[in-house]
């Protein structure tokens, strides 16, 4: 039997393309490596967001070329394998094989485009040749993947992006948006939840959706997703976070466009008991946004806040910035200042603006200095710890549901996995429980919780 080790880079989506990588290659026989000097072969699943995820991208592939015992094949996929196929061909010969999505690992470039993840276990025998391999559309989506080792998991409901952000190359490489049908999205709940009831892994108490624009999930699709374009017809992601909602616990959405972010879809939201939104903004300042060819202004996405805020006074609210798109200036940047002052998310990550190859904005006037777009950034950052920090501190006090994530460790509805703080728990609470707690300490973006009640 052969032995992966698989190494996943970048963000939850990434994250789901290496379960299903993962699970077709437990499906044909093959077990997990106990780490990476033990495995026959070693896949990176890599990010190419920005220069510094490039970066971290290769010094892994580096590290786990030295790593490897003789003989293992090391493969390259992802983002950064889809973008710059050729060029990491020529810097990298360690690598035995640079593939595109859903065509990683195999080891000929002929097999037809549906039988490609079937040749997955062809990489263990593959000539140490380095190659690439360019995708010809296949996605990951309806592979199958193992049980999640969490009691949450990921579920990627669609591929690709509509949209023509200026400063978003993903639309180039990922393509147009494509849905999966809702009942593959279900049945792919129902299968992580009954592979979670089996001995040993915690049962699965949430669900996070996620894709590059998941408030258009289903736009693209026929029949009601079509309908829906003329904005008649039920919304296929409020449709399919109700029926997600009627299978676990807890269903949290990931980064929603703020136009799509109806009146039906933030009733849904609420209605799942998890009144958590995670809007993508990027900015504030109108013109700004008009750069960025994006929807949108503070004042809207204020009103959009306080109109969600009055129907659920404990909604939390997360969103993305970028700092130093060109054309950015300092009247910009209070704009964003005071949007944030008022706005009192809940939580916010801010990145610098970075210039991609092929995209609208690499070619704009008006480039910020690199060291003006970071001060601006540590301003943001501050300012948004503060706030992140009173937040967290106004729930002291409060009783929470707390799902227990891992020994001593959970959260409450406020927090998304791997993205905001935590909830410290005492230490005997099973894995996968969900536990009234009283909150009793706040540390940063961190809680501590104690003094358990009705446990689920
Ligand atoms: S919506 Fe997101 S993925 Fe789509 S183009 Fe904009 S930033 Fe990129």
């Amino acid at each position: 039997m052969g032995r992966y080790w698989l190494q996943t880079l970048g963000c939850p989506k990434n994250q789901v393309d290496s379960d299903k990588l993962e699970g077709h290659l437990v499906a044909r026989g093959y077990g997990p490596a106990p780490d990476p000097g033990s495995a026959d072969l070693v896949v990176v699943n890599t990010c190419a967001f920005i220069d510094a995820a490039r970066e971290e991208s290769i010094e892994t592939v580096l590290r786990l070329a030295g790593h490897r015992p003789p003989g293992a094949r090391l493969v390259v996929t992802g983002c950064l394998a889809e973008r710059y196929g050729e060029e990491l061909r020529a810097a990298l010969p360690e690598v035995d094989l640079v593939a595109g999505f859903g065509h990683a690992l195999t080891e000929d470039a002929a097999v037809p485009s549906l039988d490609a993840p079937a040749a997955v276990p062809v990489a263990l025998g593959a000539p140490r040749v380095a190659r690439t391999i360019a995708t010809s559309g296949f996605d990951l989506l309806e592979l199958p993947r193992p049980a999640a080792r969490a009691p949450w998991a990921y579920v990627k409901v669609a591929e690709g992006c509509d949209r023509t952000c200026g400063f978003c190359a993903i639309p180039s490489f990922r393509g147009k948006q494509r849905s999966r049908e809702a009942r593959h999205v279900l049945a792919e709940v129902d299968a992580l939840r009954a592979a979670s009831e089996g001995p040993g892994g915690p049962p699965l108490r949430e669900v996070v959706l996620v894709a590059q624009d998941l408030a258009s999930y289903g736009r693209d699709r026929s029949g009601s997703g079509r309908a829906h374009r003329g904005s008649r017809g039920p919304s296929p992601i409020a449709e399919l976070t109700r029926a997600v909602a009627g299978r676990v616990d807890r269903t949290r959405l990931l980064y929603l466009y703020p136009s799509r972010l109806t009146g039906e879809l933030v009733d849904a939201i609420l209605e799942t008991g998890v009144p958590y939104f995670d809007l993508s903004l990027q900015h504030v300042s109108r013109p700004l946004l008009a750069r960025m060819r994006r929807w949108g202004d503070g004042d809207r996405f204020l009103r959009r806040i306080e109109d969600i805020r009055s129907m659920e006074p404990n909604a939390t609210f997360r969103s993305s910035f970028i700092l130093g798109y060109p054309g950015e200036t300092e009247r910009d940047h209070d704009l964003l200042l005071q949007f944030l002052e008022a706005a009192q998310l809940d939580w916010a990550g801010f990145f610098p603006f970075s210039s991609e190859e092929g995209t609208h904005a690499a070619g704009l006037p008006g480039q910020v200095p690199a060291e003006l777009a970071l001060e601006r950034l540590r301003e943001c950052g501050e300012a948004q710890d503060a706030i992140t920090a009173a937040r967290r501190d106004g729930m002291l006090g409060e009783r929470r549901t707390v799902l227990v994530d891992a020994p001593g460790r959970g959260r409450t509805v406020h927090e998304a996995p791997e993205i905001d703080g935590v909830v410290r728990v005492p230490g005997h609470l099973a894995v996968g429980s969900l536990v009234d707690l009283c909150i009793i300490g706040a540390e940063g973006p961190d809680l501590i919780a104690a003094g358990g009640g009705g446990t689920a």
